[in-house]
């Protein structure tokens, strides 16, 4: 992925800025879907130990040749393993699955709170990075009150929180408190899941069509002039190519501002669980 910027994180490690998401890719796919991405030039691969295809994540990279030295690989802790040694015991598990010593980045999923278990689970991943086991280390759907317990609880602050965020849900007060503490935001369900009209909003197809883009790679490049990783999920081809292509043109203000604006402010954008939910 030549042309794709990498972002430095706060312990120093660099991550591609934008990578390949396979939420949702069945596992009998995900070879073949890894493989394609790899081919058109991805380098950066999201999976999670709960999407069951770190298999065929693993057996793409393995066929691929690719130094393991130019790929950037995330997976995920999930919600059930948090408590006592269990975070040992499942980044092993992902690690045999991926076919891999280490992670690239290993992510808490969610934080659960009604099991208030997550600050256990945070302790556990400091010692999973100081084992080798993974480079970086950070959270996922992490609100400020998680965040905030977790950094005084442990003085480690995580590289990355991975939340949902897209013109419609913009997420501000967690971006801020990111941008603050040094943390880089991961924006998961960067196109909305395709679950409201944003290709057809105004501002992204106008956006588009002054680029003679796509209004996926004008999100696309929303996300990334903002500053935020983003893995967007297809298992087409022609859509893989698309969603890479985003590097020859930028955003005016103008335009990001009318983005900026898509979001209502009160929270009915979401289009996935609240944190609080998920347990
Ligand atoms: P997304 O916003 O990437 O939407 C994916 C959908 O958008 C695809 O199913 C496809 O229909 C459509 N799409 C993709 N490219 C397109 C294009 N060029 N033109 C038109 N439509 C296009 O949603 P996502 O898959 O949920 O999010 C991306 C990744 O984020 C996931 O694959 C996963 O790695 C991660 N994720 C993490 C969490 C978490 O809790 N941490 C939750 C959801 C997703």
């Amino acid at each position: 992925m030549a042309n794709t910027p990498t972002l430095t994180l706060n312990d120093g490690n660099s991550i591609p800025q934008l990578g390949y998401g396979v939420f949702k890719v069945p596992p009998a796919d995900t070879e073949r879907a890894v493989s394609e991405a790899l081919e058109v030039g991805y380098r950066h691969i999201d999976t999670a130990a709960i999407y069951g295809n770190e298999e065929g994540v693993g057996a793409a990279i393995a066929a691929s040749g690719i130094a393991r030295d130019d790929l950037f690989i995330t997976t995920k802790l999930w919600n059930d393993r948090h408590h006592d040694e269990e975070p040992h015991a499942a980044v092993r598990e992902s690690l045999e699955k991926l076919g891999l010593e280490k992670v690239d980045l290993y992510l808490v999923h969610w934080p659960t709170p009604a099991k208030d278990d997550y600050v256990h689970a945070w302790e556990k991943m400091v010692e999973l990075r100081a084992a080798g086991l993974t480079r970086s280390i950070g959270v996922s759907n992490h609100l400020v009150p998680h965040l905030e317990r977790i950094v005084a609880a442990t003085g480690v602050v995580p590289a990355v929180n991975q939340i949902e965020l897209h013109p419609a849900y913009q997420q501000r007060e967690i971006t801020d408190w990111a941008a603050a503490n040094d943390v880089k935001i991961e924006s998961w369900g960067p196109l909305g899941q395709g679950k409201y009209d944003l290709f057809e909003a105004a501002p992204v197809a106008e956006a588009a069509a002054a680029h003679g883009k796509t209004p996926a790679q004008a999100v696309l490049r929303w996300h990334l002039q903002k500053g935020f990783i983003v893995f967007p999920k297809s298992v087409r081809r022609e859509r893989l190519v698309e969603n890479l292509d985003v590097f020859d043109f930028e955003l005016t203000a103008d335009e990001i501002a009318a983005i900026d604006a898509m979001d209502p402010g009160d929270g009915s954008g979401r289009v996935s669980a609240h944190p609080d939910e998920v347990n």
